[in-house]
């Protein structure tokens, strides 16, 4: 292994301790990138990978609200500005009680690749905070909103910094949110969030553009081996938003998705999840009970109590869930069943051992980075519609998205075969990001 990149890592290691999914998307991305690193002596002279894993800017604050029954509730909220090499900070807000510091760096580190694969201007960055919105009420959701933004406000705005949503934020929150900073500000800068509501500066196709995004991808991956969608089973973990537009879409082309899952555990549905049973994802999270037993009681279908759906015999895995759902144990588990394909959806699923094992057995992994931009991609695509004060059709997004995903997957296939590894899109998705990233960085000087 190159000696720079050892270096970093352990440096790396070192000061950012108790922050391991950190720690562990640094270690997957750096030592994809040799190549790269080994045919540009100037990134080590620069410090290139030093300046790379150290966030431009992190801001961690207080937020004070008022629950339903008259209490005082602090939480703790936070935005990473990742890097903004290549434009305004973009990424999500998650709201979920496992956000810390560490994983917000995580999020925000690869933001940046994912954001560069896109194509589009777009810098890297991550926010949220440990507020957990599971059984909470929708004014409580509204005031916590809009003292999280009271806040943030000052740190964000559209050439600055556009925060979007993540796990347990949706419409509603970003409405919330947006409403409270045009409170402060007064002003209608509606490219400061993504993920609007369509009468007010949405983007039509942002709803579904991840899991749409995903499946756009996973088409090309298929068709390199001259497969397609149609007549194929897949296993989902989630039931979200993201995994509700990768089932739609799956549905569409002709495939079957067999489970979906929630923390109460996962459904096998023989006969696939279609026509209203997509639906009912929509109404079970709706619910905020967080259950997927609620399909299994309403279809008849079978539950797997605290189980993960990664030991059924399908032809294509895609986790819709949250990070490192997929260790050694499902990998294992995976190859055993004959599992064809495994496509990353969720933000880093996969742990780092468990990813090489799947791609040394001979499974086809295509990296969430390269999978799930579609998401952000969109809200670019929106923060352009905003700047123009104009809004395009549903087909002229979704036909922008089918492009930017074709791009992402052509550009990840051809970094790899440019320095020898053949048809690997970890790698390839990596170097393709890397390298728009750091043209920039050497471009603008030591910043
Ligand atoms: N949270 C999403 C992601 O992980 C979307 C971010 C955005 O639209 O800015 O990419």
């Amino acid at each position: 292994m190159n000696a720079y990149i050892e270096k970093v890592v352990e440096e790396v290691k070192k000061r950012n301790p108790g922050e391991p999914e950190f720690i562990q998307t640094v270690e997957e991305v750096l030592y994809s990138l040799e190549p790269a690193i080994e045919k540009h002596p100037e990134y080590e002279a620069t410090g290139l990978l030093e300046r790379l894993v150290e966030p431009e800017r992190q801001v961690a604050f207080r937020v004070t609200w008022v629950d339903d029954k008259g209490k005082v509730q602090v939480n703790r909220g936070f935005r990473v500005q990742y890097s903004s090499a290549i434009g305004p900070y973009k990424g999500g807000l998650r709201f979920h009680h496992t956000v810390y510091s560490g994983i917000m760096k995580f999020l925000g580190f690869e933001q940046t690749f994912k954001d560069s694969l896109t194509g589009l201007p777009i810098g890297g960055g991550k926010g949220g905070s440990d507020f957990d919105p599971v059984g909470k009420s929708d004014a409580e959701v509204m005031r916590f909103c809009q003292a999280f933004m009271t806040e943030l406000y000052r740190h964000i705005g559209p050439d600055v910094d556009v925060p979007a949503g993540d796990l347990g934020v949706g419409g509603r929150e970003i409405g919330y949110l947006f409403g409270q900073y045009k409170r402060i500000k007064g002003a209608y800068e509606n490219g400061v969030l993504t993920g609007k509501g369509i009468s007010f500066g949405g983007s039509l196709g942002r709803v579904d553009a991840t899991g749409y995004g995903a499946v756009y991808f996973a088409q090309e991956v298929f068709r390199h081996f001259g497969e397609e969608v149609k007549g194929k089973t897949f296993a989902l973990s989630g039931f979200g938003n993201v995994c509700w537009g990768t089932v739609c879409k799956i549905d569409e082309l002709g495939g079957k998705v067999v489970t979906i899952s929630g923390p109460d555990g996962y459904i096998y549905d023989p006969d696939g999840i279609t026509g209203e049973k997509i639906d009912f994802m929509l109404e079970m999270r709706a619910s905020g009970r967080d259950k997927v037993q609620d399909y299994a009681d309403k279809y008849g279908v079978k539950f797997f109590p605290k189980q993960k759906p990664w030991n059924e015999k399908v032809d294509v895995c895609m986790p819709c869930a949250t990070q490192n759902e997929v260790t050694m144990v499902e990998a294992e588990q995976m190859v055993a069943n004959g599992v064809k394909y495994y496509v990353e959806v969720s933000n880093m699923p996969t742990t780092n051992d468990a990813l090489t094992y799947l791609q040394k057995s001979g499974v086809v992994v295509a990296p969430s980075k390269a999978v799930n931009a579609g998401g952000v991609a969109v809200s670019a695509l929106e923060m352009s519609q905003n700047s123009m004060r104009y809004s395009w059709s549903a087909e002229e997004v979704d036909e922008k998205l089918k492009n930017i995903m074709v791009n992402i997957h052509n550009n990840s296939r051809d970094a790899a075969e440019e320095v020898g590894l053949g048809y690997n899109l970890v790698a390839g998705a990596n170097l393709s990001a890397f390298k728009k990233v750091a043209d920039a960085m050497m471009a603008q000087g030591l910043v």
